[in-house]
Order: structure tokens, then sequence, then C-alpha cells
């Protein structure tokens, strides 16, 4: 009850988000021991591979701007954890979630399987170039920070689609926007200042 009413006073306030918040664990998406007793703080903590799971309000913030539909199908660049993949599984009908760490995908599926979270894919690649077999996406979630929307990612975007992301260079404070697919071009919004870790090319080699 406190970690849903932390979320709704950092602006989250769509109950479809909500509820996808309210019936994920986030403490099966950490490890044990260390960080296990602040999973339902509102923070970001360590997990492997040097990589983060995203604070929980931040996680709130870009699904809601996401606005995905139960028809959707939706691409996650970074998968991290798991657990932002996890929620979108909630609200859409076909979740893909990319990362460059064989671990961490592996890892994250696992959690999937144990959650009988079956409507997630999980792919080790490196996400900057989508999953061009699956295209078009109705939604496109980034987890980490490019310095500008990757062309791969916006060609995959299906017309009318919305792809939320962080821009900006990797050591300074971002920006998290929100860019709409239109018949003739695209529309950005900025909505908020974030902190990701980047983008990066190719595998990683854990
Ligand atoms: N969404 C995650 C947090 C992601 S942290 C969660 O809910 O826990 C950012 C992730 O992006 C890291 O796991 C990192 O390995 C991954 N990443 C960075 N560059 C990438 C790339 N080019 N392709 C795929 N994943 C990438």
């Amino acid at each position: 009850m406190q970690f849903l009413f932390a979320l709704r006073s950092k602006g989250v306030t769509d109950g479809r988000v909500l509820t996808a918040m309210e019936r994920i664990d986030r403490s099966r998406f950490i490890n044990k021991g260390l960080f296990a007793a602040r999973a339902f703080e509102d923070m970001p903590l360590p997990i492997a591979c040097g990589q983060t799971i995203s604070q929980p309000s931040v996680v709130g913030i870009m699904t809601q701007a996401l606005n995905v539909q139960p028809r959707d199908k939706v691409l996650e660049v970074g998968t991290g954890s798991g657990y932002q993949a996890a929620i979108l599984s909630q609200l859409a009908r076909r979740v893909y979630t990319i990362d460059r760490f064989r671990r961490l995908v592996n890892e994250a599926q696992a959690v999937f399987d144990a959650l009988n979270l079956h409507n997630i894919t999980s792919v080790i690649a490196d996400g900057s170039f989508g999953l061009p077999e699956q295209a078009p996406f109705d939604r496109i979630l980034l987890t980490a920070a490019a310095e500008d929307p990757p062309g791969p990612l916006l060609a995959q975007l299906r017309v009318g689609g919305i792809m939320v992301l962080p821009v900006g260079q990797s050591d300074t404070v971002q920006t998290l926007i929100r860019v709409t697919r239109q018949q003739t071009g695209f529309d950005y919004e900025e909505l908020r200042d974030v902190r990701f870790v980047p983008l990066i090319e190719g595998l990683g080699e854990d």
C-alpha cells in the first residue's frame, strides 16, 4: 500500500499502471540478500553486469507515458533485471525485451518463467538495431540512454505508435522524451529529467 502511495505522490496516477505495479513483486528481480530489503523503496539498485534496476517511480512514469493498449506488441531495449518488461507484460499482448548481456537475459527469463509471464520473449542482441523480424511495434521503450533516438527503432515504430526513451550524454542528466509516429513524420515531446546507464553498441561479455 505504501509502495502505491509513494508512486502516486511521484505522479504515477494511471490506474492500469498502478495495478500492474501492485501485481509484480519487485523483490523477485533483485539479488536476494544484499538489497532485498530495499525492493519497495523508491530507488534504483545495482544488478549484475554493472547495470541498475530503475527506480519504481521512473518505471511507472515511463510506462504511463507509453500508454500501452491491451492488443499492443511492445519492444523494450534494456532488459536489465526484467522488472520493466514484467510490468509491460501486464498491459500488452506481447513484449519483446532485448539486452546485450547474456547473463541478464537468462536471469530475467528465469524470473518470467517462475512468475508464469508467458507473453514475454527475451532476446540477447544489440537493441539499437531493434528486432526487424518482429517489426513493426505499437510501442517501443528504451531503458538505456541514447544520444539520439536510434534510426532503426524509429523505422520499426508503427504509424500511430509511441516510443519513450531517455536521450542525452551518459554522464549528465538526460531528458525523457516521447516520440509519436505520424503519417508524415515524428512528433517529439520532452517529459522530464532522468538518469540512465548508456546504450552501448555490441554484445556484452558476460
Ligand atoms: N529495464 C531494466 C533496467 C535497465 S538498465 C529493469 O527493469 O531492470 C539498462 C540496460 O540496458 C542494461 O541491462 C544494459 O545492459 C542494457 N543495454 C545497454 N545498451 C544496450 C544495447 N545496445 N542493446 C541492448 N541492451 C542494452
